[in-house]
């Protein structure tokens, strides 16, 4: 079966008594007991849920995965995931990553004595002089929040393997319909479901997978014995999202090529960061490792201050200045102010943000309302 069938057929739910084409929303904490002989896989709910591995089950499905494992948000999947590091360890990581993560590395890893370099993907020599015996993760994200940079993915998991590494890469920005890691060579592959899987801006929720025994093994652990699941609504809801994930992710490509290149050209822009751009730095390794570009940019403006620069956001009206991104909602941030409003002005511009820097997630709206939105607010500047 090819990907959009598979985004639309999950595989068979059990105990279907009456042939329902969705699986049901099992809203139940726990299940009785079957008579002797006959094995049921579900007993309590933290444990397991059959709409949840309904959604598992799809998701892994369309990462070319065997395991796959559900959480309540794509925090909840990043913090299972390394708490299989222990004190000593080191993980390195790409300093262009999202800030969620970034906190978590510094805030909640490093605490435990467990130290991460975080370096220019980009440099595959420093990658390698990074990389040391005692490595034991190596995460990266592409392309990345905010700056969409795009990283040789089959590069860094090969590196990686080269000293007994896990190489996980968060896929939330391509979604498996544009880029699937695992056939990269990468080991495990995170999502924030939240964004394009789900892609209705409506459940907060996470995903990791693997192809490997161990890794997955340590996954359901973490999940059953911390108790971050996700609720049976959200799983329903996610599972919902999947089916069109094709058809948003098409629309969502075209309408963020459109208006990278009239923004390109555009007077009151400095620059435009988009893959899909000929142009652009990621252009070449984007189109080896992806299927098409993706609905994110970031833009730098021609605006004086970050005051200046959120005033115009503030002008969009169908973009909404608002945080997270890949629902059917166009939405601008701000990432000097919001993402990255907690780092210092010195560690934005390390990072390449800038007060005049925009990112939008390119909703699936009429391409020509988005642009004509943006002329709008473009008048302020
Ligand atoms: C949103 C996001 C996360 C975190 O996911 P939550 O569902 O908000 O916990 C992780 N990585 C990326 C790239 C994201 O955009």
């Amino acid at each position: 079966m090819r990907f959009a069938t598979q985004a639309v057929h999950s595989p068979r739910h059990n105990n279907d008594e009456v042939g329902a084409i969705m699986p049901p929303i099992y809203q139940t904490s726990t299940y009785r007991r079957p008579p002797d002989g006959i094995d049921s896989s579900y007993d309590y709910a933290r444990a397991g849920n059959p709409t949840r591995t309904a959604l598992e089950q799809t998701l892994a499905r369309l990462e070319g995965a065997q395991h796959g494992i559900a959480f309540a948000s794509g925090m909840s999947g990043t913090d299972a995931i390394l708490r299989a590091l222990r004190p000593g360890d080191h993980m390195v990581a790409s300093m262009y990553l999202y800030g969620g993560n970034y906190r978590y590395f510094k805030q909640v890893l490093a605490p435990m004595g467990i130290s991460v370099s975080l370096i220019d993907f980009a440099d595959l020599s420093m990658v390698e002089k990074t990389l040391t015996s005692s490595t034991r993760v190596v995460w990266a994200e592409s392309p990345t929040n905010p700056l969409c940079q795009v990283i040789d993915l089959a590069a860094i998991a090969d590196r990686g393997h080269s000293v007994g590494a896990t190489v996980v890469v968060d896929n939330t920005f391509a979604s498996p319909y544009l880029q699937q890691p695992l056939s990269l060579g990468v080991d495990v592959v995170l999502h924030s479901t939240t964004k394009y899987l789900g892609g209705h801006s409506d459940l907060i929720g996470g995903f990791v997978c693997t192809n490997d025994d161990e890794w997955a093994e340590h996954l359901r652990l973490m999940v059953k014995s911390v108790g971050a699941i996700p609720g049976p609504m959200d799983c329903y809801l996610v599972l919902r999202g999947t089916k069109t994930l094709h058809v948003r992710m098409e629309r969502h490509c075209k309408n963020a090529h459109t208006i990278a290149t009239y923004l390109e050209a555009h007077p009151k822009v400095e620059r435009v960061i988009y893959p899909g751009l000929e142009s652009d730095l990621g252009h070449a390794i984007a189109t080896k490792q992806m299927s098409d570009y993706g609905g994110m940019m970031a833009v730098h403006l021609n605006t004086k201050s970050a005051q200046h620069t959120s005033d115009v956001l503030h002008e969009c009206e169908i973009f909404s200045f608002a945080e997270s991104l890949g629902g059917v909602e166009s939405l601008i941030g701000h990432p000097a102010t919001m993402s990255h409003g907690a780092l210092s002005a010195e560690e934005r511009a390390n990072l390449g943000i800038r007060d005049s820097t925009v990112r939008l997630s390119v909703g699936i709206e009429d391409s020509d309302d988005l642009l004509e939105d943006l002329e709008r607010a473009f008048r302020k500047i």
